[in-house]
């Protein structure tokens, strides 16, 4: 399997899980949305985000297994299980969509957003699956975040544009999970934190609809997007020169967002 038909197929996962949300939400909803109603559809919704997310975690270890088999046809699979799910972890990934569609006349806007939220822990039942194995795995060197094009936005670019997080203890004693994105970029700028440390961190971080996914890197000359990511790497030297901090990402954004930067050249699919 390569990445592109990774992609094409968690893709599929994807949608019918969006639009399975959408009609549940129709049935769901309320002028006023309490928060019993919203319990009642965390728990109509839940049984098909479990799914749609084991679906992505297979999906993710058959990915991971075809690429390690390309590169070491003469290795054993490395078994690792796959990872779990709970209610709770839900509710609490779900909880800021809650706000949304519980405003009275909450907008349309508000439905797309628990749609985004319920992908996004699909989608990540993928990438967990694979970073796990990652982690696991003795003969990979690592992994690297790619975009499909389709939902990448300046903020996922400038993630591709850094290549490749090498698998090593370094960064594993740094807990920042509370700590926003732009938090830890002003740390990193401030000389707090190894600005490296920073992206690394910064690597595992999904926004709701985001789509780019997580591929193992057994040979550091050799994986998918390794092509993407140099033509990143060099729009992201062009755009920011002379930029330093907040003022070089922004400035990369905005070459994204005003389409100066199409993102469909720096995708697996180019
Ligand atoms: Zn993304």
């Amino acid at each position: 399997m390569n990445a592109q038909e990774y992609a094409d197929r968690q893709a599929g996962i994807t949608r019918a899980l969006i639009a399975l949300v959408l009609q549940l939400v129709g049935i769901f909803r309320a002028p006023k949305l309490s928060r019993r109603d919203w319990g009642n559809l965390l728990a109509a919704l839940y049984p098909h985000v479990d799914d749609a997310r084991r679906q992505a975690a297979e999906l993710g270890r058959e990915f991971f297994d075809s690429q390690r088999e390309q590169h070491l046809p003469d290795l054993p699979r490395h078994n690792t299980l796959l990872p779990a799910y709970h209610p709770e972890w839900f509710a609490e990934a779900m909880e800021p969509a809650r706000l949304a569609l519980s405003r009275p006349g909450a907008p349309e806007e508000a439905a797309a957003q628990v749609a985004l939220r319920a992908a996004k822990e699909v989608e990540n039942g993928g990438r967990r699956a694979i970073l796990r194995a990652v982690d696991a795995d003795p003969v990979v060197r690592g992994w690297a975040r790619v975009a499909t094009g389709r939902e990448t936005c300046g903020w996922c670019m400038m993630l591709v544009s850094r290549g490749p997080v090498y698998t090593s203890a370094d960064a594993a004693g740094l807990d920042l999970n509370d700590t926003s994105a732009a938090e830890l970029w002003q740390k990193a700028e401030s000389g707090d934190l190894e600005s490296r440390d920073v992206i690394d961190e910064l690597m595992t971080r999904w926004h709701p609809g985001c789509d780019c996914k997580v591929v193992p890197v057994f040979k550091i000359s050799d994986w998918p997007g390794r092509d993407a990511w140099k033509r990143a790497e060099d729009a992201w030297k062009k755009y920011t020169k002379g930029y330093g901090g907040l003022d070089a990402l922004n400035a990369f954004r905005r070459a994204v967002e005003s389409g100066e930067l199409d993102v469909r050249d720096f995708s697996i699919a180019a």
